[in-house]
């Protein structure tokens, strides 16, 4: 920070170049644009592909309520399908029922950390001609059938919040593609539509990854994967720890390497082990409490609760365990303690 401080360079410039550059490198993809957050990130490669009023895109029906907002951001609209509740991801077998001839794309969110089933959806996409935009958010360093995340689909977003598992100290986003044209047309969108100062070939926004947060996360680039380790010894303890409890566990399978941003639990008991953490002093949270189709934001798509009864149920049993690199043994333990009451 100091660095780019002295630098007097406050937007764009090298400090985002490089670590677009790492970034890239990182998720195996041909090309990273920083953008200004994860939502920038996502409507901004719904631009890229000229996706706007009239189209229809699918969306799992579990997730941050970003996804959606992305899409009904740019006038096109947020097509709901529901989770596989082993893995938390969206099911792959149910999308091509929800394809019409409106749809131009499918955005599967790799939801807390662990990737969707891809073949399936880029199998499905190659037979309609759909772009697959991936939300990445929460999926930082994770592999899919041994390689990273970050250009099996058209475009990948990612958020670097600073929650997320590579955290900015503030807000910040990036795409990733190894698409030439999308890179570049995302490129320009974020800076006024502009690839030469004051020619504007169209109507982008200001979306540019402040050059402070890149250079913060060049600094935790480094260690991500130490991290990453940390969550997973974690994660293994608390499977370990539950696997006699009868509890509902996330389910890993053989071709995904989880990054666990978050361990979700179900149970149908979730108010009383809330109020067992509450007690024992521990934070746990609730990810996420409402589906979309239940928030008011969305009254007018007028999607009953009951139409999607998945979503509608985990939101009702999820629990997020803590689990992140400062998470000590110690308090691991006491978390298995509360948990099994
Ligand atoms: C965090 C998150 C986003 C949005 O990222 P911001 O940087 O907060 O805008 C989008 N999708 C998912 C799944 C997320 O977890």
């Amino acid at each position: 920070m100091a660095r780019v401080l002295d630098s007097g360079w406050y937007v764009l410039g090298p400090e985002v170049d490089t670590f677009e550059a790492d970034w890239a490198t990182y998720c195996e993809a041909d090309h990273a644009v920083g953008v200004a957050n994860g939502l920038d990130a996502l409507s901004l490669s719904l631009r890229a592909l000229d996706i706007g009023p009239g189209d229809e895109v699918i969306v799992p029906s579990n997730t941050y309520i970003a996804t959606w907002l992305a899409v009904s951001g740019v006038g096109a609209t947020p097509v709901p399908v529901e989770p596989d509740p082993a893995t938390y991801n969206i099911d792959s077998a149910r999308i091509a029922a929800a394809i019409t001839s409106r749809t131009r794309a499918i955005l599967p969110v790799h939801l807390y950390g662990q990737p969707a089933d891809l073949d399936p959806i880029l199998k499905l996409a190659r037979e309609h001609s759909l772009a697959v935009i991936e939300d990445a958010a929460q999926c930082l360093g994770a592999r899919y059938k041994g390689k990273r995340i970050g250009a099996h689909g058209d475009i990948v977003c990612w958020s670097f919040y600073p929650g997320k598992n590579l955290g900015a100290m503030g807000d910040a986003g990036a795409i990733t593609t190894n698409r030439a044209d999308l890179a570049e047309r995302v490129r320009m969108l974020r800076n006024y539509g502009s690839k030469e100062k004051y020619v504007n070939e169209e109507a982008g926004v200001n979306s540019r990854l402040d050059p402070l947060q890149a250079a913060v996360l060049s600094v935790k680039l480094k260690v991500l994967d130490e991290w990453t380790e940390r969550r997973r010894a974690l994660a293994s303890f608390y499977t370990d720890a539950f696997s006699d409890s009868g509890l509902a566990l996330p389910h890993v399978p053989n071709w995904a390497d989880p990054v666990w941003h978050l361990y979700v639990l179900q149970t149908p008991d979730r108010a009383a082990m809330l109020e067992r953490f509450e007690k024992a002093g521990i934070g746990s949270l609730v990810h996420y409490p409402i589906p979309s189709h239940m928030q008011k934001a969305y009254k007018d798509a007028a999607i009953a609760p009951g139409d999607l009864p998945l979503a509608r149920d985990m939101a009702a049993q999820v629990l997020s365990l803590p689990i992140g690199p400062e998470i000590s043994k110690d308090v691991a333990e006491r978390v298995v303690e509360v948990v099994l009451g």
